[in-house]
């Protein structure tokens, strides 16, 4: 059965960019170093910040990113420091190439989660998508993190290049071990947004019939999936996490962002100045979070429309969902 997660009220997300750099050049990579920063945060800083987030009333769960989050030589260290300091859950997000030999220098009772990206079941697709020879590393990155006594998860963004492939992931990630798949909807962000890619973007028919049957068959051999909701039914409830729950995108330049889809423009509610906390200035993220329209996510609608539709009368025919919004297939025992 799938279940809708609501957003809750009891715990904080924190989404740690500790740098930006990357080997990969993947298609569609929502990195912008002009939005973002190109820097590489210090030991010291990391420490600083990540004690701005930590809140041990409401489970906070860390999420370490990049760029490529193994490059940095201290990850190590930074997952130590954050376990210390209370954080309720570690991942660290990785393309698997797993630098600096991080998997012998943490423990899985240190990191909660080693998550990996895939985006095609087969290397033909996963290396035009993500760059020739990943699609091994990334592979062999798994089987060493599992053999080490990690939970794994893995992710897949699925866009109209890869989702023929997607239905032969449970099979591969059943072989590999890994404990959570999260599907994930491609945004016009970062690159696919530079190129202005609407066809990339998967449409409703095939995103409500192929994405459920798919999370069904991974839960089947028992493997949780998580994926998006993306588009509301009449019946659903229209809510933005900016304005219910606690979610943080932290990039090195400082910029703390409540909202992904803003990722791109300096529309931050929150910045880090001398490793404090404070407010921007209007207009930001915070502004666009309380206004009401038919079409459900305002930011949907400003930035990615494509996935939008309208009938004769002008009025949308669905609402888009808060890209936060998930669903939920618990992994059923096997
Ligand atoms: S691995 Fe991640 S950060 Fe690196 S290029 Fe690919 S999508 Fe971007
Ligand atoms: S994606 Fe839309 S609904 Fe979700 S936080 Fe951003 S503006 Fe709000």
């Amino acid at each position: 059965m799938s279940r809708t997660v609501a957003f809750s009220k009891h715990s904080v997300n924190v989404f740690f960019h500790i740098l930006t750099r990357c080997n990969l050049h993947c298609r569609h990579c929502y990195i912008n170093p002009r939005e973002h920063g190109e820097n590489t945060l210090s030991f010291d800083t990391i420490t600083a910040w990540l004690k701005l987030f930590v809140d041990q009333t409401k489970n906070a769960n860390l999420i370490f990113l990049g760029g490529e989050p193994t490059l940095h030589p201290d990850l190590d260290r930074a997952v130590k420091a954050a376990k210390r300091m209370g954080y309720a859950s570690i991942t660290i997000d990785t393309n698997g190439y797993l630098f600096h030999d991080i998997i012998e220098k943490i423990t899985p009772k240190e990191a909660d989660f080693i998550s990996f990206s895939l985006d095609g079941a087969t290397s033909a697709t996963n290396d035009r998508i993500r760059g020739d020879g990943c699609y091994h590393h990334c592979i062999a990155g798994i089987e060493k993190t599992v053999a080490r006594g990690f939970k794994t998860s893995l992710i897949y963004t699925v866009s109209n290049d890869n989702i023929h492939e997607l239905p032969m992931m449970p099979d591969l990630l059943g072989r590999l071990g890994v404990s959570r798949f999260f599907i994930q909807v491609i945004g016009l962000r970062g690159k696919s947004a530079a190129q202005g890619k609407n066809h990339l973007q998967v449409d409703r028919s095939t995103w409500r019939t192929l994405i459920p049957a798919v999370a069904d068959q991974a839960a089947a051999i028992g493997i949780t999936v998580t994926y998006p909701k993306v588009f509301l039914e009449s019946a659903d409830v229209f809510e933005c996490a900016g304005l219910v729950a606690e979610n943080y995108f932290i990039f090195p330049n400082g910029r703390v962002y409540r909202c992904p889809l803003c990722e791109d423009y300096p529309l931050h509610s929150l910045e880090i100045r001398d490793n404090v906390l404070v407010p921007t200035g209007k207009i930001n993220e915070q502004d666009l979070f309380g206004l009401t329209i038919p079409e459900g996510c305002v930011m949907n609608r400003l930035v990615q429309a494509g996935n939008l539709s309208y009938r004769t009368d002008g009025s949308p025919e669905y609402k888009i969902a808060c890209c936060l919004l998930k669903e939920e297939v618990p992994g059923r025992k096997v």
